[in-house]
């Protein structure tokens, strides 16, 4: 093992990593155990404070790894309690990381690459195109960050209860480095989510589709945004090369396999004035998802500079929902939270000019670099 430049940044590994990791450096498994629990359970990063490893091993692990973690660049305080951060993960990339407050839960919106090579027409990461993907290590250093701000107190019910891959990027184009993030989310030495709290949200790459729903239980969005080819094509263009039969194909056996008996596949469908949101649209929709156990989630499309959509208005989504309901299909509208702060779906674009359009800035104690 090489010491220097190459210390393996530990918030990149699950615990199978983490066991092999200090395995070879000559130690115990369940020292990854006690690692983890350190990291995620106490919000610690530095060794010299994990107090019951030793001083030996504490040296050894300062030498061989570290917990390194991206730059705050920024952060944004919505007046409805969204929150976004501006995380920089290398000189020239930033990420953009969201958590919304509701009565019930609070949910942290995560990034999983840097921009997003989908292209979808409706979205701001989609026009700012791919840079490249995040590190499993990256992935997971939003949730620590965010629950460090947001004050986490070991042993207190923590502000975020669920997780969801729906800031920037594709999460299945990069699975590679999404499948050990979601291990980590998921086991109870790291941040012991159930599965239904954590949720991954996908455009349609149904092979790594067909992977996960074998590799890994959680739950699954679908952005369907579009009930026919022809429409969807247009909107999101993978469906190109995996059209709406093949993708309808992989939910039906993402829901049938593994333990998902009680599960669903949540089906979101943006609300583009004029280009979906007719009640022909609705009755195509019902067709192709009433065999399926899902719910529906209508989303408001948010604009975004040099955006070619417009909104639904509310009346158009109302009468949306409202033929799909009567079909027995369970359809919810979702709030738009955090727009004054280009925090809402589809916003995300890790924008430099963020820092200048803040709504309201944060109280002084809260700006301190981490
Ligand atoms: N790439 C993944 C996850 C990130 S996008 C995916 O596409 O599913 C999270 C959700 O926001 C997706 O359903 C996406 O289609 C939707 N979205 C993107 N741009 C939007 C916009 N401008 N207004 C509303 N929703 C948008
Ligand atoms: Fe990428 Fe999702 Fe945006 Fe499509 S909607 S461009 S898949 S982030």
């Amino acid at each position: 093992m090489q010491a220097g430049n190459s210390k393996v940044n530990l918030l990149g590994l699950d615990r199978q990593a983490l066991e092999a990791f200090f395995s070879r450096l000559g130690e115990k498994p369940f020292r990854a155990r006690q690692l983890m629990q350190w990291i995620y359970h106490r919000g610690v990063t530095g060794f010299e404070n994990m107090t019951d490893l030793g001083k030996g091993l504490r040296l050894k692990l300062s030498e061989y790894a570290e917990i390194r973690l991206p730059e705050v660049a920024d952060e944004q305080f919505s007046a409805d309690g969204t929150r976004k951060w501006l995380l920089r993960v290398d000189a020239g990339n930033s990420i953009e990381t969201v958590f919304i407050p509701e009565p019930d839960r609070g949910t942290l919106c995560i990034s999983s690459q840097v921009g997003c090579a989908m292209a979808c027409t409706f979205c701001a990461t989609g026009k700012q195109g791919f840079n490249r993907n995040l590190s499993t290590a990256e992935i997971i250093a939003q949730v620590w960050l965010a629950n460090q701000r947001l004050g986490a107190v070991p042993g207190v019910q923590r502000a975020i209860t669920n997780i969801v891959f729906m800031g920037m990027g594709e999460p299945l184009a990069n699975y590679k480095h999404v499948l050990p993030a979601l291990r980590i989310l998921l086991d109870d030495f790291g941040y012991g989510l159930s599965k239904r709290r954590v949720t991954v949200s996908t455009s349609g790459l149904v092979p790594n589709l067909n992977k996960l729903a074998g590799e890994c239980d959680v739950a699954l969005a679908v952005s369907l945004h579009a009930p026919n080819d022809a429409l969807r094509n247009v909107l999101v263009p993978i469906n190109r090369i995996h059209p709406i039969a093949e993708l309808m194909a992989a939910c039906r056996n993402y829901v049938r396999d593994q333990d998902r008996s009680h599960a669903h596949i949540t089906f979101e469908y943006v609300m583009l004035e004029d280009v979906n949101d007719s009640l022909d649209h609705a009755r195509q929709l019902v067709e192709l998802v009433r065999d399926i156990a899902c719910k529906v989630n209508l989303i408001p499309f948010n604009p975004f500079p040099g955006a070619v959509y417009q909104r639904s208005p509310p009346e158009t989504i109302e009468r949306f929902g409202e033929y799909l309901w009567n079909r027995g299909i369970v359809t919810i509208t979702r709030r738009t939270r955090g727009d004054d702060i280009d925090a809402a779906c589809g916003q995300l674009a890790g924008r430099v000019q963020d820092r200048i359009r803040r709504a309201r800035r944060a109280p002084e104690r809260l700006e301190v670099p981490v």
